[in-house]
């Protein structure tokens, strides 16, 4: 049986007016990011003067109680980049040790990850996604704007080896890694990673960038089918990412398809911004600021009701197919 699935059965559960239900949260834990991928921050991160600091480690905690009162039971720590913070694997283990939140994953750029993966391991992390848009250097440093490839790849092998489950994202952009696809199949056949080719979204700040870069999902769901690659099935909490497994491959390939029709009626996830505001959709407009509920003067039950009465308010979709990309400047800002 799949204890998640069970698990969460009996929980309060927090669904919004099209039924869908929601059990995963992703919050942001900084803003601020090291690197400048081309279709996120190609300026790299400015800090906006003035901007108040983002949620401490005892708000987080008190966030954290309240979305779990309502059956969320795994968290994702993004940002920005979570591992610029020097409390990251603090955060990881006061996530973990909430009672309800039974996974704590981490997206990252993997920079950290050679001395990370292991503390990250042993504070309760159950999951790390790490984005790696090339599997060549030169490639790479282009894509991200750091000549980091292989210490990323140290990282990914360093946490592979202390039993983290691990995931690869990667933006698929045209006339930028059409020539790593290649090396990404190679690599999961040995490699015991879920390599997860994302399409690229627009965003308000990369219109231009996107008409240039972006391809539609197609070519690789025809390789994928060519290939002999079937169709994983899904389990609790999964994320958007059809998934596909091959009889002679280690790994697993999946496509993450968000202008394919049909991709909002899945959504499990609730967003929160690095200050404790509630966002509904990626790719909405406006938010909902929970921050004053996180001091430890309010009963987890105050921030729940404060939730219910957000999520009730939460669009059936995006509006990316008329050109509507919402207010999320990048995803940077808002825990992508
Ligand atoms: N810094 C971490 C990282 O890169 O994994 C976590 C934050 S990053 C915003 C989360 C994910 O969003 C990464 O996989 C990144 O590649 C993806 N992403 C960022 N901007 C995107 C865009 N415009 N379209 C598709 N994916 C994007
Ligand atoms: Fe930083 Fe991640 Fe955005 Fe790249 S995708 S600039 S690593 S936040």
């Amino acid at each position: 049986m799949n204890t998640d699935a069970h698990a969460h059965s009996s929980a309060p559960g927090l669904f919004d007016p099209f039924g869908r239900r929601f059990e995963y949260l992703r919050l942001s834990v900084t803003d601020a990011c090291n690197f400048k991928c081309v279709y996120c921050l190609p300026g790299g991160f400015r800090p906006v003067p003035g901007a108040a600091a983002p949620l401490d480690a005892s708000e987080i905690e008190h966030l954290l109680t309240g979305f779990a009162a309502l059956g969320v039971f795994k968290v994702r720590l993004t940002g920005g980049e979570p591992t610029v913070r020097k409390d990251i694997v603090d955060l990881v283990a006061r996530a973990a040790a909430v009672p309800g939140i039974r996974r704590v994953a981490l997206s990252t750029n993997g920079y950290r990850l050679d001395t990370l993966a292991g503390p990250l391991a042993d504070a309760g992390l159950s999951q790390l996604n790490v984005s790696v848009d090339h599997l060549d250097p030169v490639g790479f440093a282009e894509v991200t704007g750091k000549a980091l490839l292989h210490r990323v790849i140290g990282g990914i092998d360093t946490a592979l080896a202390r039993g983290l489950t691990v995931k690869v994202n990667v933006v698929r952009l045209g006339g930028l890694n059409d020539d790593a696809v290649d090396a990404f199949f190679d690599w999961v056949r040995d490699t015991p990673v879920a390599v997860r080719f994302i399409e690229l979204m627009e965003t308000a700040d990369s219109r231009a960038f996107f008409a240039r870069h972006h391809r539609p999902m197609d070519a690789l769901r025809r390789r994928l089918a060519a290939d002999g690659w079937v169709t994983r099935p899904r389990a609790a909490g999964d994320g958007p990412a059809e998934e596909f497994t091959h009889p002679n491959a280690a790994g697993r390939i999946g496509l993450i398809a968000p202008y394919a029709p049909g991709f909002c009626e899945g959504c499990n996830r609730l967003r929160v911004t690095a200050r404790g505001a509630l966002r509904l959709c990626l790719f909405g407009r406006g938010e909902h600021d929970l921050r004053p509920l996180l001091d430890g003067t309010h009963a987890p039950e105050v921030l729940a009701r404060e939730v219910l009465r957000a999520v009730s308010l939460k669009p059936a979709g995006h509006r990316l197919q008329a050109a509507d990309a919402g207010d999320t400047v990048h995803l940077a800002a808002v825990g992508g």
